[in-house]
């Protein structure tokens, strides 16, 4: 771990990022300026080349955060008489299910346990028996545990089905390969703090360019306007609507230049499969058990069930490997209590090994304490 930062973020984004994405970050530039609209150019063809090989894809940036990418999704994307079929086994496609209600939009949710993988052949039968849903909306990797969604099943499905498909790829873009023909997607969201491993800011979206030129006068919002930012970015040579995040913008450039020195995503996806291997290995030895069977976890992020002592307490725990330069992220599951652990952003395997003989320590240190409370 660098000497500079306070910790290592083992969480979904904000994320760790490398010293020399942070210091792309030391310069004022205006929104104006060509060189820095140029960058937005960039990046926007540089998204697209990550997505698809093939032509006729374009790609959208977003300001705010990532939920607010996906609001300018389903607010943009679905007609006023379109009809959304949510696919949901977690708390970020339930997210879309409250986007959805928001704008009053109306939906079919498919729900499923947040540990299970969801039914195919049920989401075949809904779209065969509902003619009204125009699209389809499923998270890719659901943050929530650390599953991974069969995002190409389900697309081959809405393809043959003739819908269009929203992938909520947030937490996998950039870190676990795919394409946008093969998983037939038409509109794909993620953003700029997660696999990329830039800093948060802005949120983007990947098209079927065709789809979204159809999409004009549909957003039921003026700034999370997906067509209308696109169009100007279009037309005025990377120019956003209103002001941009420039300095996310740079370190986000710096961002993709190091995933180009890194490989690429097959060599990202590499690492963090590596890095999470290592920590669930690691963390069996010590018989701390993942929620997920491994056929259903993805390589981002890993949730584990509490230790079965009777003195065990997150909070203790989050405070002690804090301490300890660690920071971890709480569960987000109703089922079980968990705690989670992400291992993307610029972590390697080592810190995962040197994290799991601190998680062994501050464990066996809280074991004593409330075996001393216990018994006196
Ligand atoms: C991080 C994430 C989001 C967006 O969350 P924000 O907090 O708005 O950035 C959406 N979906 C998934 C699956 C995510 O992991």
């Amino acid at each position: 771990m660098d000497a500079d930062i306070p910790y290592l973020l083992l969480t979904p984004g904000p994320l760790t990022t490398t010293r020399t994405v942070r210091e792309a970050m030391l310069a004022d530039y205006s929104t104006w300026d060509v060189d820095y609209n140029q960058r937005v150019v960039e990046i926007r063809e540089r998204l697209v080349q990550l997505a698809t090989t093939e032509p006729g894809y374009t790609s959208v940036l977003m300001q705010g955060s990532g939920t607010f990418a996906v609001e300018a999704t389903i607010g943009s994307v679905i007609p006023p008489d379109g009809k959304l079929l949510l696919i949901s086994n977690g708390a970020y496609g339930d997210r879309i299910g409250q986007i959805a209600d928001c704008l009053k939009m109306p939906r079919v949710t498919l729900s499923c346990p947040e540990t299970e993988s969801p039914d195919l052949d049920q989401i075949r039968q809904t779209l065969a028996d509902d003619a009204s849903i125009t699209h389809v909306a499923l998270v890719h990797c659901e943050t929530t545990t650390g599953m991974l969604n069969p995002a190409r099943e389900v697309g081959q499905i809405v393809a043959d089905a003739g819908r269009d498909y929203i992938l909520d790829a947030m937490s996998s873009f950039g870190g676990i390969p795919l394409t946008m023909e093969e998983f037939h997607i038409d509109f794909l969201i993620s953003s700029a703090n997660k696999c990329i491993q830039g800093v948060p800011g802005f949120g983007f979206v990947i098209a079927r360019q065709h789809k979204l030129e159809q999409t004009k006068g549909y957003a039921r919002s003026l700034s999370l306007d997906l067509y209308d930012q696109w169009n100007e970015m279009e037309q005025k040579g990377g120019k956003w609507r209103y002001t941009s995040p420039t300095h996310v913008v740079n370190a986000f450039l710096q961002a993709l230049n190091e995933l180009d020195a890194e490989g690429g995503v097959t060599a990202r996806h590499a690492r963090f499969v590596e890095n999470q291997t290592t920590l669930v290995q690691e963390m069996e030895q010590r018989g701390l058990r993942t929620l997920l069977p491994r056929e259903l976890q993805s390589p981002i992020i890993t949730s584990f069930y509490y230790p079965e002592f009777d003195g065990f307490s997150f909070n203790s725990f989050y405070d002690e490997l804090k301490r300890r330069r660690y920071v971890i992220y709480p569960g987000k599951i109703s089922q079980a209590e968990t705690f989670r652990i992400g291992n993307i952003g610029h972590v390697f395997p080592e810190d995962m090994e040197q994290l799991v003989a601190q998680i062994e320590l501050v464990l066996a240190e809280m074991q004593v304490t409330s075996g001393q409370t216990t018994s006196g």
